[in-house]
Order: C-alpha cells, then structure tokens, then sequence
C-alpha cells in the first residue's frame, strides 16, 4: 500500500510499504479517504530540532476515512463505515484520559505524523477508544478538518475561554485553518466579530463568513481599530495562534477582566509581557492545545447541523508537497484536503 512518509527537512518520499495485520483486540483498520494540513505539517516538514522523533514518518495529522475491518471486543463500528479520528496517541487508562482529557494524557505516546507514523497511509490500525463515527450527511472532506481545525476551535472558544452569546470576540488570521472556523462557531453563538487578515481578496470571504468587522492589519493596525470599534472598551476575548510582535497588541485589546485563548505561535514563540498591566487588567492567558474526543463529535454534530467546512483547495497525495506550500505561503483562506 502507499504511504507519504517525510524522509529529511523538506524532503518526502511516495512509498510502497506493506498493509497493516488484522485489527487486534480493541482496534479498528481504517481506510483513510482525506486528510487535512495543519501548520503543524508545516513545522514538520520543516524539521523541528527539538520534536522527539524518528524518520522516515509517515506525515499527516488530521484525516477521515472508512472502517476496513473491525478487531475483536470492537462494538459499534462496521466495514464501510465513515470515521475520523483523534490526533495523538493517547493511552486511554491514565487519569487525565479517564476524565476525557485526552490532550492532558500522562502517557501520550505523540501527535500522529508529527511524533509518530501519521494518516497518509491507506490503511491503518488504530484503538477503536481514538475512533470517532461520521454522522450521516457529513463528507470525508468536511470530516478530515474535525479532529483539528474544528476540534482545536471547539476546545479553545468554549472549553477555555468560555464564549458567551453576546461577547465580542477578536479572532487572529481569517484566514486560517482554525481562524476560519473560530469566526463560524462564534457567529453561530450570536458573538460579535472582529477579525484580521493580510490582503483584500480574504477580507471579502471574511465577511461572507459572517465576521462583522475585518482589519487588513498590512494597511491598519488591529489595536487601534478594535479599541474604535469598541469605544475603548476592548473585547471580552482574543482568539490568538499567531504569537511574536502582535501578542501584545492582543492583550492591549482585551476588556479589563478578558480572555486570551491561544494553541499558537506562527510568528513566534518568545514574548516579553508587561505583568502590571497583566494583574492590573485581570486578564487571563489560556493556553490551548489539541482537543478533547468530545469535541471532535460536538464538531462533527456541529457539521451535521449545517456548519460545513471551510476548504481552500484540494491535492491529491501524489501533491502534498504543494499543500503545504500554500500554507507556507500564507495563501490559503481555509483547509487544504489531500484526497487519496
Ligand atoms: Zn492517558
């Protein structure tokens, strides 16, 4: 069978790799149909210095597919069926993973086709426990962006910061994967939105994904337009993923007592922060990362119910490599699917 796997910085290589055995007590064997591109993929293929892992990896990190065959003591799933699933390989007994947090795992074993073999493969075993049902009327396109791009959104906007109807929200990058999402989700609670991005074309599909306000940060900058649009008041929470020199023009946003949820840092990992204004402004910083397995099946509900996916462009897997260029090049308003 084929599998995408990353060989060196930069390089990825097409492979003949031998199928998985019969699922084992406890697994399903999916066949995996689409799988959606992250910055994540980005990093990796890349290379990360400080990522623990092996090459060659099999890449990908979000994908759906169908049920090729189900293992012993497995219920509930049968041949055919559509699936997605979870992101890191999480052991399932520990106590982080009893209460459902997964992504607080003490025993993760890694993010899959970043730490370990990912999704680009055609076939797969993985623990039926990681394994989420499609809903009828859901593609294998729109199921490929639920574990992350959906999921990551759902666990941030209402796990973390707790959006309320009503608030208004800043939502970094219109343009991304989850910035894309984040505007849905909090338009469909009844928020206001305020969102940024880097040209006119995206500004436009901004609006047309409900944002009520969008910022071309290259011709303004966000901090002053927002404290207009909110006379001064700044907004109750500031969805961030971006990091580096706009971090604190994000807190600078913030109403007295506001929220900053962040999964992040494309333009940087290091800040410096001013903690008088932090104290003095009662903001809170919350750290976000992947999701919980409910929030997978709240997105994929959420999807079921009319929120479709936000898709850029699709690739087949013969074309990764221009997936993920698009990404790099900050050209995207969206997902990137690479359909197998
Ligand atoms: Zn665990």
């Amino acid at each position: 069978m084929r599998a995408l796997q990353l060989i060196g910085d930069r390089k990825l290589e097409l492979v003949d790799v031998p199928a998985p055995p019969a699922p084992a007590e406890g697994e399903v064997q999916v066949r995996i149909k689409a799988v959606g591109l992250n910055h994540l993929d980005v990093w990796g293929f890349r290379g990360m210095a400080f990522a623990k892992r092996k090459l060659p990896l099999v890449v990908g990190a979000e994908a759906s597919g169908e049920i090729a065959a189900v293992g012993p003591g497995v219920t509930g799933f049968k041949p055919g069926q559509k699936v997605t699933m979870y992101g890191a390989m999480t052991c399932g007994h520990c106590a982080a993973c009893r209460e459902g947090r997964d992504n607080l795992c003490e025993n993760v074993g890694g993010v899959f086709g970043f730490h370990i073999d990912g999704f680009a493969r055609e076939l797969m075993n993985m623990p039926a426990r990681l394994v989420v049902p499609v809903p009828d009327g859901v593609s294998l396109r729109d199921a490929a962006c639920a574990p992350i791009a959906f999921g990551t959104t759902e666990h941030m906007l209402f796990d973390n910061a707790k959006l309320k109807p009503g608030e208004t929200i800043l939502v970094h990058a219109a343009g991304s994967g989850i910035g894309s999402v984040a505007i849905k989700m909090a338009k469909a609670l009844g928020c206001t939105v305020i969102t940024t991005v880097g040209d006119d074309e995206k500004a436009e599909k901004a609006k047309a994904l409900g944002a009520d306000h969008v910022i071309n940060y290259k011709k303004d900058r966000f901090e002053g337009v927002t404290r207009k649009l909110t006379a001064k008041k700044g907004v109750d929470v500031v969805f961030e993923h971006v990091g580096g020199e706009g971090f604190n023009g994000s807190l600078l946003v913030l109403k007295r007592g506001g929220r900053l949820v962040t999964c992040g840092s494309t333009a940087g990992p290091t800040v410096t922060i001013n903690l008088m204004q932090l104290f003095q402004q009662q903001y809170k910083i919350l750290g976000s990362f992947g999701c919980q397995i409910r929030n997978i099946r709240d997105s994929l509900s959420k999807m079921a119910a009319g929120m479709s996916a936000i898709i850029d462009s699709e690739f087949p897997l013969t074309e990764f490599e221009k997936g993920l260029a698009r990404l790099e090049g900050r050209q995207v308003f969206g997902k990137v699917i690479i359909n197998f």
